[in-house]
């Protein structure tokens, strides 16, 4: 099959007759919109203070949602398990993330929604009385490895750093427990990777920052089980495999079953499916295999289809 193009088209923002000072993004906080530079959260919100938050990230390429709705499940979700309440409903999310985007004019964007504890009565440290709070922006797309990087494929390290246990903070929550991959990623980088992947108590690896992974082992495809975000691009390439018939097993990925695998990728909204072309230094395979580029061209070429898009109306005025 043809390769789609994976180049973002150029913003719409000259016909849309935009204010520059959107150029960057457009953030939702308190009920306004601002342009991303401008703003800004109350210092006290506990989401900050304490990364009491739940968040979801989904992407906009061509003017249209990619599976919005599988976001938005996935976000809610998050919100009933932390006991979090937020002030906007559903729709009225959906509403706003609509909003963010068409005044950033951006065709090709990152758009996350944010829900934080919020803001304590003074002196309490009682996360019921908190007033919970709802944040959203739009920037333009985000890459963890760009269609460039892409084609070289990514260096990854395999981390001597475990990710928090899934025990503590269950990861299918998406969360700013981030402390991790940030130890993880300088470890990679003083070692001359671009990137990471953390491992569990018994040395499988689980996930990365912001990327689930997956490896081609004895011609069929692997990715943990659990101790990860069920990523939304990783169902989509479990959906792919189903419907290429690409044998493809969800279970434990040992170390170094990873180091020697045919092939891997990362998966995640922000960048699709990336292919690994080294992993401790050792090339695997010669760059982008078959099986990485069959699914990368399959998820490509679903943002093409109805059933996976929501378009936005770049003209629409606010209600
Ligand atoms: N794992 C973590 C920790 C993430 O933060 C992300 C996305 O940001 C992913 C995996 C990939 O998830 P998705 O494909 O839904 O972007």
């Amino acid at each position: 099959m043809n390769q789609p193009s994976i180049v973002p088209e150029e913003a719409t923002r000259a016909r849309l007759d935009l204010p520059k000072d959107c150029n960057e993004g457009v953030a939702y906080i308190d009920g306004a919109y601002v342009p991303i530079a401008e703003a800004r959260i109350p210092i006290l919100d506990c989401g900050f203070l304490r990364s009491d938050a739940t968040y979801d990230v989904v992407h906009v390429w061509k003017g249209a949602f990619f599976r919005l709705d599988d976001h938005l499940d996935r976000f809610f979700n998050g919100i009933e398990r932390l006991r979090l309440t937020p002030p906007l409903h559903r729709d009225a999310v959906r509403a706003t993330l609509h909003e963010c985007v068409r005044r950033s004019g951006l065709r090709e964007a990152y758009v996350e929604m944010i829900c934080t504890r919020g803001l304590l009565p003074s002196g309490s440290r009682d996360p019921r009385q908190a007033a919970n709070r709802f944040y959203a922006f739009a920037i333009p797309f985000v890459w963890i490895a760009d269609p460039i990087q892409q084609e070289s494929g990514l260096h990854l390290r395999i981390s001597s750093v475990e990710r928090i246990a899934p025990a503590a903070v269950d990861p299918t929550v998406k969360n700013y427990h981030w402390l991790d991959f940030i130890r993880g990623l300088y470890e990679a980088y003083d070692r001359g990777g671009d990137t990471t992947v953390l491992v569990d108590g018994n040395d499988n690896v689980v996930e990365g920052p912001g990327f689930n992974i997956f490896a081609v082992v004895n011609g069929g495809i692997v990715t943990p089980k659990v101790g990860m975000l069920e990523g939304i691009t990783r169902r989509t390439v479990i959906e792919i495999a189903a419907v290429l018939n690409l044998r493809l097993e969800e279970r434990a990925l040992p170390a170094t079953t990873l180091r020697r695998c045919e092939e891997a990728f990362a998966t995640s909204t922000a960048g699709g499916v990336m292919p690994i072309a080294r992993i401790d230094g050792h090339s695997i395979g010669d760059g982008m295999g078959p099986v990485t580029a069959t699914i990368r061209a399959h998820y490509w070429a679903l943002h093409e289809r109805s059933h996976y898009t929501t378009p936005i109306d770049m003209r629409a005025v606010e209600v």
